[in-house]
């Protein structure tokens, strides 16, 4: 558990991601996320996107809101002031919830970000969204949206990011530090590309898994949790994916380990944009 950007709020470091959740199995799903949360993964990001995950949500949560830190996504065609507003109502009803955690713009789109700003401050103001922040923000955006938003707001910004995906690093990441927001890392598996057994970078990651009876993936998790600012939402339809998934928790890299794995997956240049999914 670790602070949430400049929330009053322990967040644990992994979470749960939603995305195309539901669709094959809906009662493995339900499971897992259920799994999740016992295990400690109470960070549960879904979207107005994701067609079904919000549904699937409220069947989780229901009962238990308090025990989960809730996050919701407004399609950038639907920011504009009033569009914000009923995109949340609409997503809070899916949810079957009066309150989200946080609410975030999923990504930058053509409406003015004074619009989106003023909507987020208004659903803030009634206490539909306890805070807000953005998705799949540069850090030049990032430094436009600071101009138009009160201190503190973002809290977050939620980013691709993977081993074999660095790029938030050169500029995304510092502004966040410096910025007290948090970082929460997407798709932190590639979305399902994760490195081979076979690849050297595969290999690197069960050398290090073995020395601390976990596994690749856990590896994984921690490295992209190793700051106090980086957080990660890895999607599990399966349960057991999801145990594993949870206890990455209890993983602390060494200094070597971090080196090792620094080296078999390099940073790479500066993107010239945002990597995205
Ligand atoms: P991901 O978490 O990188 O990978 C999901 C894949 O990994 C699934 O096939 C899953 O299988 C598998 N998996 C999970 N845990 C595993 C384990 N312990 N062992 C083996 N396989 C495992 O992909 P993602 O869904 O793209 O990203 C995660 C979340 O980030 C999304 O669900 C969504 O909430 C968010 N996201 C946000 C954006 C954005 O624009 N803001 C974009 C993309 C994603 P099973 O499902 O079979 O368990």
């Amino acid at each position: 558990m670790k602070r949430f950007g400049p929330l009053d709020r322990d967040v644990p470091a992994i979470g749960q991601g939603t995305w195309q959740m539901g669709r094959d199995d809906r009662a493995a799903a339900l499971t897992a996320l259920r799994r999740g949360i016992e295990l400690g993964m109470t960070h549960i990001d879904t979207a107005e996107m994701y067609t079904g995950s919000e549904e699937l949500v409220a069947e989780v949560i229901a009962g238990r809101r308090d025990e989960v830190f809730l996050v919701s996504k407004v399609l950038p065609q639907n920011a504009s002031r009033r569009g914000t507003i009923a995109a949340c109502e609409q997503s809070l009803r899916r949810l079957r919830t009066s309150r989200l955690d946080v609410y975030l713009l999923h990504w930058r789109g053509n409406q003015p970000l004074e619009e989106t700003v003023a909507a987020f401050e208004q659903l803030e103001r009634d206490g539909k969204i306890a805070a807000w922040g953005v998705s799949n923000f540069d850090a030049d955006d990032l430094e436009e949206l600071r101009a138009l938003a009160r201190p503190g707001r973002p809290v977050c910004n939620q980013v691709l990011y993977h081993l074999e995906e660095r790029g938030i690093e050169h500029a995304v990441l510092p502004w966040c530090e410096t910025h007290g927001a948090a970082l929460v890392g997407y798709s932190p598996f590639g979305s399902g590309r994760f490195p081979s057994p076979r690849s050297p970078g595969g290999k690197t990651l069960a050398t290090i898994a073995a020395a601390h009876g976990a596994t690749p993936r856990q590896v994984a998790l921690a490295f992209l949790t190793r700051h106090p600012s980086l957080f990660t939402i890895p999607k599990a339809s399966s349960p057991d994916h999801a145990a594993e998934n949870a206890a990455a928790a209890n993983l602390e890299l060494t200094a070597s380990d971090l080196s090792q794995i620094e080296s078999a997956f390099p940073l790479g240049k500066p993107p010239r944009t945002l990597p995205t999914l």
